[in-house]
């Protein structure tokens, strides 16, 4: 049998990143920082109302969502052409594959990794966050954690030198537990 699929080990670790995230939260922001953060607030991760995350998605964007759950590692554009191509037994063009990318995005199914514009399937979809990306050098893996206390001290920052912040994407770069253990 195959292991479990790496986005099923991601959600258990965003469970735990969020149980401890929870915990420390600390709610003490000041009224100007929380008021310009309203703002920001829209740009959370969106979840729809339906149960199922990829209800509605037309086949394209479900395929691409599909083969990113499944990776192990961040995928590009280039990465996963090959096997939606395969499985939907049609020819695609990139842009194809990048509208169902943002579609992906825009509903919270999949983060964007800014360095080297790759693609992960969330851990939490159907829940608002605010996500760390963890990416490994060495193996190339990454895993993401829920954490708004981060978010937190950044919405105060922002908001105390005046800067209405509209975007975050938090990557952590190194070497992961597997990568960093002594051989
Ligand atoms: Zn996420
Ligand atoms: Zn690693």
């Amino acid at each position: 049998m195959p292991k479990k699929p790496a986005a099923v080990d991601r959600a258990d670790a965003a469970k735990s990143a969020r149980k401890s995230a929870a915990r420390g939260a600390a709610p003490t922001k000041p009224k100007a920082a929380s008021k310009r953060a309203s703002k920001v607030a829209t740009r959370v991760f969106t979840p729809l109302a339906d149960e199922a995350p990829t209800a509605a998605l037309s086949e394209v964007p479900q395929a691409v969502y599909g083969r990113l759950s499944r990776a192990a590692a961040p995928l590009t554009a280039y990465d996963l052409i090959d096997s939606v191509q395969k499985q939907l037994k049609r020819r695609l063009h990139p842009p194809t594959i990048y509208r169902a990318l943002s579609q992906l995005v825009e509903r919270g199914l999949v983060h964007r990794l800014e360095s080297g514009s790759s693609y992960i399937a969330c851990a939490s979809p159907g829940e608002p966050h605010h996500s760390i990306l963890f990416v490994c050098t060495q193996c190339g893996t990454a895993e993401e954690a829920v954490d708004n206390r981060v978010h937190g001290l950044l919405q105060e920052d922002a908001a105390a030198r005046g800067f209405i912040a509209e975007s975050e994407v938090i990557e952590v770069r190194g070497r992961c537990s597997n990568c960093s253990l002594p051989n």
